[in-house]
């Protein structure tokens, strides 16, 4: 109900509904008025019918008349009959009623004084010859028959003279009703089409806003915000009209300001682009200055320490010296592993890191890896096992990889395990599944922390204070290089954490 309201109280609905309803009341009324005037058309031409038969049954009554009075028949039925037939066709012609097959409506009110001639006429015409005829049967014989048939037929005619006029009048009355018929058909189809023209203008004017909001919503999908729609009005299209006016206005207001800003974050853009390509230059350079004084620095104290051949300890030197010397050679490698993280990350960055493919057996990297990581474990208290050192060469897996950056994401896999356990073991498992060999290297440390492991293989993520938290990243870059994955979990008996990668198995035939 409320939404019929809503729909009424729209402007423009309502005009159209106003006018259909005028539109419909206009085609009833017409077709009532004109029904209404055939059918008194209708019961003029069937009073002219009865009235035109006065004459007939006046002629019939007249030759009954002159049949008794020349005696060709002494029966007064028939005449009685003829009499009957006339009044009661005159007075059913004022009445109305059933008559000759005929459901005849009374006599207008405008030919009754005519009627009134006729049937005064008759009441003579029938007074005479009931006076002549049937209650003075004698009269027949007598010598005036010639003059009582001229009155007779005096009589009839006048009769049938009152009764044409009356045809004629009533002939010139639907003659008239036709013409009023014609104009009131003319009149109606004026008003009907008139309303029509009217409902289809203001349909029209309805649809020339939305024609309008049509072509300039299309310009705008072109992107041409230069677009405003006229409104006039007050109506629902008008405030329509003005919405998107306004819409229109704040997109090319946002527009305007989204491409200021646009502009402005890529002045940014760039600017960020250049200082990061200086940090990047600032890095690089960084890194190879620092190369240069670290291996004097590391080579001259490994000579100091064990002399020039390895191996050959230098007895000169006191227990001190010895300490002092294996501090200096720890931090000289550590600055080293640095530098080379650095630059491999400047590498991994612009995309540069280079491999040296080629076929590989990664029990024998794995091997070579565990040996030189047992420098890094705390021997006694920490085992050091896998079963990539059992297989003794029988067990191979082959792969297509990078031998040194191989080498590279194990020891640092392996000097993280070693450097968090302090006791238990490290175990380094490989193992062939499908298409892919995994390497996983399980330790018995604290694990790896909560807040560490959701951003783990993420640059400088690191909770060590010598650490530089780039060794995981960089070990992720190289495994992915290889087409492989690598991933971490803290073992499920809560003691320390397993890292494990996959590398895709080489397709090569041995
Ligand atoms: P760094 O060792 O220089 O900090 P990494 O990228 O190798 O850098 O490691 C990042 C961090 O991941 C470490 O600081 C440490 O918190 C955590 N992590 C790595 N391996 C282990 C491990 N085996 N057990 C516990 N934590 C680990």
């Amino acid at each position: 109900m409320s939404t019929w309201l809503r729909r009424i109280n729209s402007r423009i609905l309502l005009k159209i509904t106003l006018l259909v309803i005028i539109e419909i009341v206009l085609i009833v009324t017409s077709f009532g008025v004109l029904a209404y005037f055939q059918s008194q058309q209708s019961s003029l031409g069937n009073s002219i019918n009865i009235a035109g038969k006065n004459r007939y049954l006046t002629a019939n009554l007249l030759l009954q008349t002159e049949k008794y009075l020349y005696g060709l028949s002494s029966d007064t039925s028939q005449l009685k009959v003829a009499m009957n037939n006339l009044e009661s066709n005159i007075i059913t012609l004022k009445q109305g009623g059933m008559i000759s097959g005929i459901d005849l409506t009374p006599l207008p009110s405008n030919f009754l004084d005519l009627w009134n001639i006729v049937d005064g006429r008759w009441n003579v015409f029938k007074t005479y010859i009931t006076n002549k005829l049937l209650t003075s049967p004698q009269a027949r014989t007598t010598s005036d028959q010639s003059l009582t048939r001229k009155v007779f037929e005096s009589m009839a005619s006048n009769m049938i003279e009152s009764s044409d006029k009356l045809v004629t009048l009533l002939g010139q009355q639907t003659d008239k009703n036709s013409q009023y018929l014609i104009l009131l058909q003319i009149l109606f189809a004026i008003l009907i089409i008139g309303i029509l023209v009217l409902i289809l203008y203001l349909v029209a004017r309805m649809l020339r806003p939305i024609f309008a909001l049509t072509q300039a919503t299309s310009k705008v999908k072109k992107g041409n915000l230069d677009v405003s729609v006229k409104q006039k009005g007050n109506d629902e299209l008008s405030v329509l009209s003005e919405s998107f006016n306004s819409m229109v206005g704040s997109i090319k207001d946002y527009t305007k300001k989204r491409n200021e800003l646009t502009k402005q974050l890529e002045a940014a853009n760039e600017e960020l682009k250049y200082k990061d390509q200086l940090k990047d230059e600032f890095i690089n350079v960084a890194a190879h200055e620092l190369r240069s004084p670290i291996q004097p620095i590391l080579g001259l104290s490994e000579i100091l320490r064990y002399g020039k051949n390895r191996g050959e300890s230098s007895s000169k030197l006191s227990k001190e010296d010895e300490l002092v010397l294996d501090i200096i050679i720890r931090n000289a490698r550590r600055l080293l592993r640095l530098e080379q993280n650095i630059l491999d990350m400047t590498r991994i960055e612009s995309k540069t890191l280079h491999l040296d493919i080629e076929t590989l057996d990664l029990n024998d990297i794995i091997s070579n890896s565990i040996h030189d990581a047992q420098y890094e474990i705390d021997k006694g208290r920490v085992d050091l096992e896998s079963n990539a050192t059992k297989s003794n060469g029988t067990n191979r897996i082959l792969i297509e990889a990078d031998r040194a950056r191989l080498t590279q994401v194990l020891s640092n896999l392996l000097s993280n395990a070693a450097k968090f356990s302090k006791e238990g073991s490290i175990i380094v498992n490989t193992e062939k599944k499908g298409s892919e060999a995994f390497v996983s290297i399980r330790d018995t440390g604290p694990g790896i922390q909560p807040d560490i492991m959701t951003k783990l293989f993420s640059k400088f993520v690191t909770n060590s204070s010598r650490g530089s938290g780039l060794g995981l990243y960089i070990s992720k870059s190289i495994i992915e290089a290889h087409g492989g994955k690598i991933w971490a979990e803290n073992n499920s008996d809560g003691k320390g954490a397993t890292l494990t990668f996959s590398m895709p198995i080489s397709q090569k035939v041995e």
